[in-house]
């Protein structure tokens, strides 16, 4: 695997690539086994694997999540992603992402980037879709791998590579569960022993309801703070609290 922290070099890279199959798999780092689902992914259906690791102060404003306490891991990263045979790591920097300090923006404005998710900040998605739209057109990917865990953001990104023609697949990949059903997140590591057993209440109440309102109750009543549970989009989507961390998870529905 080749890293690469020069936006140039890359660009020059790119030119020597234009006879191959390139999947695009972007994440703020901190591996864990879902994640590593989209790489297996996006190796067996390209001929070369680009992995892009950038947390993106733009997308923090106004979270819970605190910028400066989100976990750092690149060298056990690269290690996943050696092991997953990844052709490229583009480990660019803030400063050379946003030169401009981020005065040009993708806006999103229908309800879809201001609600569930993106009510807690209108601004998320914002962050979301710019750096994504730059990776994008650095990279220029035949296919690009998101987690369906994010479901929400599958949709904008679907959109908008739809609305702005830019010439990508967009592969959406099912969610990596623990075996306990809890869907993969960094955030899983901030609960603690007793709150981690209780996680697995999420995926299990959502799907054992018949309707959205039963396992938003359920899951009160078992000691959540809830922000939603929705029925939209032929899925169920919720977030909900554990004490000070946030989890989020969605099924299909009708199956
Ligand atoms: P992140 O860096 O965690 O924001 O996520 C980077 C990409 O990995 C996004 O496309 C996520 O949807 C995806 N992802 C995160 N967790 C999972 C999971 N448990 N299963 C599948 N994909 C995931």
């Amino acid at each position: 695997m080749k890293t690469i922290s020069d936006i140039a070099e890359w660009r020059c890279i790119r030119e020597t690539l234009a006879n191959k199959s390139i999947g695009l798999v972007h994440t703020m780092g901190n591996l864990h086994a879902g994640h590593l689902s989209l790489y297996k992914r996006s190796k067996a259906e390209n001929d070369i694997t680009v992995a892009v690791i950038f947390l993106n102060k733009a997308q923090f404003e106004g979270r819970d999540d605190d910028f400066s306490r989100y976990p750092r891991t690149v060298e056990e990263d690269k290690v996943h992603l050696v092991k997953e045979n990844v052709d490229y790591l583009l480990l660019f920097n803030h400063q050379d992402m946003y030169p401009d300090g981020y005065q040009i923006q993708v806006i999103e404005t229908t309800e879809l980037s201001s609600t569930l998710e993106g009510a807690l900040s209108p601004t998320y998605f914002h962050g979301v879709l710019t750096i994504c739209l730059k990776f994008l057109n650095l990279i220029q990917p035949t296919r690009s791998y998101l987690g369906e865990k994010d479901y929400q953001q599958v949709l904008l990104y679907k959109k908008m590579v739809e609305m702005l023609f830019i010439n990508t697949h967009v592969v959406p990949c099912p969610t990596v569960r623990a075996d306990d059903g809890l869907a993969l997140s960094s955030r899983n590591l901030r609960l603690n022993e007793g709150q981690r057993d209780k996680s697995r209440l999420i995926p299990e109440i959502l799907m054992k309801t018949k309707t959205a309102s039963e396992a938003s109750e359920l899951l009160e009543n078992a000691g959540f703070k809830v922000d939603y549970v929705v029925d939209k989009w032929n899925r169920r989507l919720a977030a909900a609290w554990l004490g000070n961390t946030r989890l989020i998870d969605n099924i299909p529905l009708n199956n």
